[in-house]
Order: structure tokens, then C-alpha cells, then sequence
């Protein structure tokens, strides 16, 4: 088997902020000899609604690695230009009060849920895309940050490749080289037992430094009731940005200025945000969040919790189609808005 690591360019690493994207880089990195190829781009999308860990991670991962990392933000959607359509920042200039989100959100008149994900399709999918089109790519390889036991998320790269509808292909170099979570964990955090322990030394010298459930934006509505409460109790105010979102819709949509229905107002049909705040603030006791999982956004799918049945074989088969990724032939480049197959109307 050939090394999954070995990126063939034209490539886009897609690189989240997150352990798991940060060791599959690290891999390339060393796959490559400690430099990458001039065709292959590692870029991190910011959102705005990142936590400063998570932006110090990045910047640290492209210091320490001496891998230049391109930090992009969403800038304007459909109808401008290319390079209108996306800024290239870094760690001093990066936005830190969800200015890209905010300006998708008030562009669209309602708010992204967990269906439709415009959030992600818009301030890293089609940000990074555009960013590798005004480089003069008309089509690349994708490399994903997705691990072996990610399977129904790797199902949907595997099923995007054979639609080949889009002007990349998505390769799992971890997946493929059969890493799981564990993997990823004893790498940064050796002998410590979560994110934030620090008992032991980090064996990389440095770490994310956050919880399993502080990854990805700071109160992204996939994490769900339970776990955004925890979040709020833990540092009260951090639903403050997502209730002020919840209520400019709302004032849009009862100026007339938005179409959606009031459920387009908020992040979550069954409650807002500030009832998950109210909750925060006055129950003794919040309910439980053990084995609820947050696995990176990582410019693809973000998932919460998977649904259904995935046995071994179709794991097998999913990783036999991702390690042949770099033989299929290059997409066609027809269908500009075959994202929102999975995004809802996002693309
Ligand atoms: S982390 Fe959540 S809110 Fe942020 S881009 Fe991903 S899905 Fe959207």
C-alpha cells in the first residue's frame, strides 16, 4: 500500500483547528520530508466564533511545523468575484466576535441549523473553494481530516467521490491508514486522561488545551442542549453572541425584511438560545452530558452523534474506496452547487 500520507497535488488540506486535523498535517508533513510540495495548500477557515485555544493552535502547529498554514475568512457570497469572496487573515487579524458567520447569516435572512449547515458550507467549504479557484486550480484533492472510526461520515465522502459532481475528490489519509481516536489522543496528550489534564508532559510540547466539547465553534448548535447548558455554566456568556444572532432574525423577520418562518430565527427549532442560558443560570443541577461526543468541523461534515448501523465490512469497503482515491479520474467540473446535496439548500 502506498503512503496515505503522500499528497499528491494539486491538493487543499483542510485543516479544522482541531487534534485530529492537526495530527493528519503533522503526518503529511512528515510523509513530505518536513516540507510540503508548492501545490499543496493546508488553510484553516476561521469563523469568528472559534475559541482563542483554537486560533493559537493553528498559529502554533504552523510555527512549530514551519508548514505555512492560510487563515481565510468568508467574505461575500455568490455573485462576487472570487477574490471578493474570501480574505486571507492570520492569528493577529483573525475575526474573534463571529464577524463572517454573522454577515453569512444576516446575507441569508435566517439562521443554519443542523439540517441545513449553510454555516459550514459557506464560511469553510465554499471559502476554501474559491480561495483554491483564484489559485488557478480547476479541480484539487481534499484531504479530510476523517479517522477510521468516523464511518458514517467517511460514507458520505466516499458517496460525494463516485457522484464526482464537484471540482475536488476527498481523500482520508487517517482513515485510510486505519486511525482512530485513540491514535489522535495518546499523540497529543500522551498520559494524560482529557484535554485540559495536564499531570503529564504533552509529548508534542504543546496541545490544543481544550475539552472534548469546546472544539469547533464555541456554542455551534450541534452540540446540543445538554452540552451547550454546560458550556454557559462554565463561562457564562458564551451564548450571548448566538442569542444576539436569534434576535436580529427575529427582528428581520417581524420587519418583513426576512421570508423565513420564526423557526429560521433560531438555531435549534425546540428551544432558543436563551432559554438554554435561562436554564444555565437557574437550575442546581444540569443534565448529563457523558458520551456526548463533538468531533471537528472540519470543512466537511460536522456531526454531533451518528445515526444507524455501520458493521465492520462496510468499514472495510469505505476505506478500500478512499485508498483509491488518488486513481479515480478527476471530477468533471459541471455542477457548481452539487454541495447542497448535503447541505440543504446551502450551496
Ligand atoms: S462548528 Fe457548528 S456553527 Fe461552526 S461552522 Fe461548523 S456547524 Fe456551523
Amino acid at each position: 500500500m502506498t503512503n496515505p500520507y503522500l499528497i499528491q497535488g494539486p491538493a487543499l488540506i483542510s485543516f479544522s483547528g482541531g487534534r485530529t486535523s492537526a495530527y493528519m498535517l503533522k503526518r503529511i508533513i512528515d510523509a513530505h520530508g518536513g516540507m510540503l510540495p508548492d501545490d499543496v495548500h493546508v488553510c484553516f477557515a476561521n469563523t469568528g466564533k472559534e475559541r482563542e485555544e483554537t486560533l493559537r493552535f493553528v498559529h502554533e502547529c504552523g510555527v512549530r511545523w514551519n508548514v505555512p498554514i492560510t487563515w481565510l475568512e468568508w467574505r461575500a457570497g455568490a455573485g462576487a468575484t472570487t477574490e471578493e469572496r474570501f480574505a486571507v487573515v492570520g492569528y493577529n487579524s483573525a475575526s474573534r466576535n463571529g464577524e463572517p458567520l454573522s454577515a453569512i447569516f444576516k446575507r441569508r435572512k435566517y439562521l443554519p441549523n443542523a439540517v441545513t449547515r449553510f454555516c459550514t458550507a459557506e464560511a469553510k467549504i465554499e471559502t476554501m473553494k474559491q480561495f483554491m479557484i483564484s489559485k488557478g486550480y480547476a479541480t484539487w484533492l481534499n484531504v479530510v481530516g476523517l479517522r477510521a472510526d468516523e464511518p458514517h461520515r467517511l460514507l458520505k465522502q466516499v458517496l460525494r467521490n463516485m457522484k464526482g459532481k464537484e471540482r475536488w475528490r476527498s481523500s482520508c489519509p487517517l482513515a485510510v491508514g486505519g486511525v482512530i481516536k485513540r491514535h489522535v489522543l495518546r499523540f497529543w496528550l500522551g498520559r494524560n486522561q482529557w484535554g485540559t489534564d495536564r499531570r503529564y508532559p504533552l509529548p508534542q510540547g504543546f496541545d490544543l488545551g481544550l475539552d472534548d466539547h469546546d472544539g469547533n465553534c464555541d456554542a455551534c448548535m450541534l452540540k446540543g442542549y445538554a452540552v451547550l447548558a454546560h458550556i454557559e455554566r462554565k463561562r457564562p456568556g458564551t451564548l450571548d453572541w448566538w442569542i444576539g444572532e436569534e434576535d436580529g432574525i427575529t427582528a428581520m423577520i417581524a420587519d418583513g425584511e426576512s421570508a423565513d418562518k420564526p423557526t429560521g430565527a433560531q438555531f435549534v427549532t425546540e428551544y432558543s438560545y436563551r432559554e438554554i442560558q435561562n436554564m444555565a443560570r437557574s437550575s442546581a443541577e444540569l443534565p448529563n452530558i457523558d458520551g456526548q461526543q463533538v468531533e471537528d468541523c472540519t470543512g466537511e461534515i460536522c456531526t454531533v452523534a451518528s445515526d444507524g448501523e455501520v458493521n465492520d465490512e462496510m468499514v472495510v469497503w469505505l476505506i478500500d474506496q478512499l485508498s483509491k482515491v488518488h486513481t479515480m479520474p478527476a471530477p468533471k467540473m459541471k455542477a457548481e452547487a452539487a454541495i447542497g446535496d448535503l447541505y440543504g439548500n446551502a450551496a
